[in-house]
């Protein structure tokens, strides 16, 4: 008998046992504890490439800005992608302005119950569509990411990742599918972690085929290093900014400061902040000016600026000068 079909024989056991560390030890986040499909998309909307701690703060103020998807769909994607500013990948703020639309004007406001129907809206990937439908519509269908990957391959003492999503779904508790995914998740990101598992804390380590063994390699990508300047400039209680542009890979159609091509010197140096965006970190030098060489360059009103769609780097330098708050 293979450490698989000694797991698979003990499905039972091994559902109860992390459903119950789950009801007991879940983690307090705003987007536990409803149904209401809204909050729950806009939720896994904003954890994509998001890590929990950056969209804490972010989730509340957002829904309250924009309480329902009727709200959200009457908004202007300028509001939206402003709302959304500091928390990246733009896209998502794109396609969740998209599918709301849609959801009211071709559905009549109802939100799909089925994980297909989920998928055929703009943004909406496999992996979001089964954790919302499981979570808000209790289907019994599995979620797969990073962290489900991990606990399975370490659970079923795989080395490889083939066939996950069936594995998952094997494992699945059909009876509370949305809060089984949400444990084996939660498992992924507070016991069964990258590098260094915990499983003397783990409920299901009985029917772990590795408890951790041979899997202690941290899979942390590699960032880049990199310096920018960045030219603030201020005139009679304007700032100029410049606008992306809509093919623009990233962030497209948001406003942001300058930025420098020539060297500078040390003295030049207003301030420096340090900002990460994807892959790269970067080191940024703020330049003060009076005037700098832009055609598609505005001067925008300080009292104005907050409401434009700003990159997170531009609040962050804006911020920092007492531009805004
Ligand atoms: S026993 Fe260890 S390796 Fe196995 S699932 Fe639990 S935390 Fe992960």
């Amino acid at each position: 008998m293979d450490s698989r079909t000694l797991y698979i024989r003990r499905l039972p056991q091994l559902r109860r046992a992390l459903l119950r560390w789950y009801d007991d030890n879940q983690r307090d986040l705003p987007w536990r504890g409803t149904r209401d499909p809204y909050s729950i998309w806009v939720s896994e909307i904003m954890l994509q490439q998001t890590r929990v701690a950056a969209v804490l703060p972010r989730y509340g103020k957002f829904l309250r800005r924009f309480p329902s998807v009727e709200k959200l769909a009457s908004a202007r994607l300028s509001s939206v992608l402003a709302e959304w500013s500091g928390l990246g990948y733009y896209r998502r703020a794109r396609n969740l302005h998209a599918a709301a639309r849609v959801i009211t004007r071709e559905l009549a406001g109802s939100f799909p119950t089925h994980s297909d129907q989920w998928r055929k809206l703009p943004g909406i990937g496999r992996y979001t569509a089964s954790a919302i439908a499981s979570i808000a519509f209790n289907e019994p269908i599995a979620v797969l990411d990073g962290n489900v990957e991990r606990v399975l391959r370490r659970l079923l003492h795989r080395s490889t990742a083939a066939d996950s999503w069936n594995a998952a779904q094997q494992l699945l508790d059909r009876e509370r599918p949305g809060d089984f995914n949400q444990a084996i998740m939660e498992l992924g990101a507070t016991i069964c972690v990258p590098g260094e598992p915990s499983c003397a804390r783990c409920p299901i380590r009985t029917f772990c085929g590795t408890r951790g063994r041979g899997q202690s390699q941290s899979r942390k990508a590699r960032q880049i290093k990199a310096s920018i300047s960045i030219a603030l400039a201020t005139k009679g209680g304007s700032v100029l900014l410049v606008q992306r542009g809509v093919r623009e890979s990233l962030m497209s159609g948001m406003w942001e400061l300058p930025i420098l091509n020539h060297s500078i010197s040390n003295e030049e140096v207003l301030f420096r902040v340090r900002h990460s965006i994807t892959v790269t970190d970067y080191v940024v030098s703020v330049i003060a000016r009076s005037e700098v060489n832009t055609e598609s360059g505005r001067w925008i009103s300080r009292r104005k600026v907050h409401k434009l769609p700003l990159t997170g780097l531009t609040k962050k330098i804006l911020r920092k000068a007492n531009l805004i708050k």
